[in-house]
């Protein structure tokens, strides 16, 4: 055993590898932008709408200024609003819940499937009330949720489906891509994401023109000409040079996803056998690796021994978000979702990014084992 290599570090991330690959492309645009003068919503946004929508298997895409507007502007362009409830996943980053609550909504918190850790069918049944609008569901770490009886659920209570595709650009689901599935798709280009630019940007996904059209006019302040308005909107619009940098990565996104999965390969195959529960895998789809979350006993101990061997981890998600401080008045008690609560206990999630170095995998997957059997 080297002692350098021993000690060498692995980041969680390495977002500055695939930018200096793509650096030169990336100034030409800059240079290409700037010539043009044209900064928001340009030529570039227009061509990545479009070749964003193709991808999808969508009628359009709407480039918005992040994720967590493209799920606010999702809801009330479906027309959820006060006094509506809307199921969603306790098991989420925040935004999830909180664009329910931005909407005027009221969420309402099913449980999770303990492979998935996506919505429980059964779960979103049990709290369909004579309130509920809509159902958001997350393709949490970029496995795609089991859509078939989601979308049975909503259409027997007609409600609207928004899938939370955060995490899971370029994920199958029985053939078609997320996104294409519910009445909108919500994406994020937040840096660390499977489809990430060089700042903040999103994107809505729907086959509806009406969705659409609402949508184009809602991120622009409601207007449907120039200073006319006919609606409360917003400000949520995506700049050309983000545009850019998501056009330069979309023609380079199906090795970037081959590369995620490669990592979670190598992971998978070096912690079989071991008290570690690898990342299940969808048995009508792919999944993407958005993250690689393992469930392990001891949890906290073996985060530490990870860090401790400067060892990059995240703990996704530290906390149902039914048990959050901001959603006690919605009176959820713990062992209210007992899944989602076992979850938090267990989960960590491991390095990965396109292009991880094989060395890194393998120092990560000896210190683990060492710090599980031990
Ligand atoms: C990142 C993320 C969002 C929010 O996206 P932003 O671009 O950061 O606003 C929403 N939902 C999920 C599941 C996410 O992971």
């Amino acid at each position: 055993m080297h002692a350098i290599t021993k000690t060498k570090p692995v980041p969680f991330l390495d977002l500055s590898a695939q930018y200096k690959s793509l650096e030169a492309e990336w100034l030409a645009a800059i240079r290409e932008t700037g010539a043009r003068g044209s900064f928001i919503l340009g030529p570039n946004t227009q061509a990545l709408e479009k070749e964003f929508a193709e991808y999808v298997g969508v009628k359009h895409a709407i480039a918005v200024a992040n994720g967590t507007d493209s799920l606010f502007l999702s809801l009330r362009a479906l027309g959820v609003g006060k006094g509506d409830e809307v199921v969603t996943t306790p098991f989420t980053f925040f935004a999830s819940a909180e664009t329910i609550d931005m909407a005027g909504a009221t969420p309402v918190f099913a449980d999770i499937l303990p492979g998935s850790l996506c919505l429980d069918p059964a779960s979103v049944r049990a709290r369909i009330t004579a309130k509920t609008k809509a159902i958001v569901t997350v393709h949490i770490f970029g496995y795609p949720t089991e859509m078939g009886e989601i979308m049975e659920i909503a259409k027997k209570h007609k409600l609207a489906v928004v899938e939370d595709c955060a995490q899971s650009f370029g994920a199958l689901h029985n053939g078609k891509v997320v996104g294409s599935i519910g009445d909108t798709g919500s994406f994020s280009f937040y840096p660390t994401k499977v489809l990430g630019c060089y700042g903040d940007g999103g994107m809505v996904t729907t086959h509806s023109d009406a969705v659409d059209e609402r949508i184009r006019r809602l991120r622009n302040h409601g207007a449907v000409k120039p200073f006319v308005h006919t609606e409360i909107g917003m400000n949520s619009r995506l700049d050309e040079v983000q545009a850019a940098v998501l056009r330069i990565k979309l023609r380079h996104i199906k090795d970037d996803i081959a590369g995620r999965q490669k990592v979670a390969q190598e992971y998978t195959q070096r912690l079989a056998g071991s008290p570690v529960k690898t990342p299940s895998l969808p048995k009508n789809g792919t999944h993407v690796f958005n993250l690689y979350t393992i469930r392990v006993p001891k949890r906290d101990a073996v985060r530490q021994a990870l860090t401790d061997a400067q060892i990059g981890t995240s703990q996704c998600y530290p906390q149902g978000l039914h048990l959050q401080e901001v959603y006690k008045h919605l009176g959820y008690k713990p062992g209210s979702l007992p899944a989602c609560e076992h979850a938090t206990t267990e989960t960590l999630s491991l390095p990965i990014y396109p292009g991880m170095p094989l060395d890194h995998i393998e120092r990560v997957c000896e210190v683990l084992l060492e710090a599980v059997r031990g």
